[in-house]
């Protein structure tokens, strides 16, 4: 297993922190092009909640956010500016690619991670970002959550597995590194489900994997299902057992990148036990260990 900390300390020397930053963009299942209604799961805020605000210039966005964590960064961290809210490479195509560069040519940037939908690039998108790429490393991170038809139904994905699959292959063919989102614990999907996807995202050519633990935000259509008890989700000892069985799954060439993620607490309406960061870092830390010693 390769988290994402030892990879980015291996190849960079040092400490390296994601900025959460903000474009005025929007998203095809809430523009009306495929929903307006969203993800189900998604709240009004995109999947950024702790994103900078998007009316901000790129560069002020990345000033404040280094500011905020100076003191625990210290003066030898390297940045990732992350384009995180709603999907990154839809809308205006100068507008992003400045966008993209203005982050790029700011200090101590040292890649440039852009949250989209396989769905959502273009072919003169490719092209920007193959030359992005060129300049500085490109994340693409992709959200696929599923591969599972009636899931992806469910949640308004709005796009088929294939069309993961040929995105997948044209970024890595530009040596841009795919960054696989995953949704554990939807509704209606087994442990089989679940390890079905990850043994898939993991053989698709995805340099990286985020494993998300369903959540519940209120104000989400997600959250209407969850009070009318058509939703469950997951105990803090049910979601251990279940990385148990997935971790071992991934080999070393996919980075892990997350393997848990809150919401907001303020609109986090389940599960609860994930807004305990602390004990949840403990229990996983225990159960990479243990991991780590049943392999030797
Ligand atoms: S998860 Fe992404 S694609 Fe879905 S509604 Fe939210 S921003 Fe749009």
């Amino acid at each position: 297993m390769k988290f994402l900390s030892d990879y980015l300390k291996e190849k960079y020397g040092c400490k390296v922190y994601k900025l959460s930053l903000q474009l005025n963009v929007t998203c095809p299942v809430r523009d009306g092009s495929l929903d307006t209604r969203g993800c189900i799961f998604c709240s009004a805020g995109g999947s950024g909640e702790f994103a900078a605000e998007r009316d901000k210039k790129v560069r002020e966005q990345i000033e404040e956010a280094k500011a905020k964590i100076a003191s625990k960064a210290g003066k030898d961290a390297a940045y990732i500016a992350y384009f995180q809210s709603y999907t990154n490479t839809y809308g205006d195509i100068g507008y992003l690619e400045r966008s993209y560069r203005e982050a790029a040519e700011c200090d101590d940037i040292v890649a440039v991670s852009i949250g989209t939908r396989p769905d959502c690039i273009s072919d003169e998108m490719y092209d920007v970002l193959g030359r992005l790429n060129a300049f500085v490393p490109v994340w693409i991170e992709l959200g696929l959550q599923t591969i599972h038809p009636e899931s992806a139904a469910y949640i308004r994905r709005g796009y088929d597995l294939a069309v993961y699959d040929e995105c997948v292959k044209r970024l890595r063919s530009l040596g841009i590194e795919v960054i696989t989102h995953v949704i554990l614990g939807l509704p209606g999907e087994t442990q089989s489900d679940m390890r079905e996807t990850v043994k898939y995202v993991c053989s698709s050519g995805a340099t990286g994997i985020k494993l998300q633990l369903l959540h519940v935000l209120k104000g989400t259509d997600l959250y209407d299902e969850y009070m009318k008890g058509k939703v469950k989700v997951m105990e803090m000892e049910e979601y251990m057992e279940l990385l148990k069985e997935l971790l071992p799954l991934i080999p070393d060439d996919v980075v892990i990148h997350r393997l848990t993620g809150d919401g907001p607490k303020k609109i986090l309406a389940a599960p609860l036990w994930t807004g305990d960061k602390k004990r949840v870092i403990n229990e996983i830390s225990r159960l990479v260990r243990e991991i780590d010693s049943s392999a030797l």
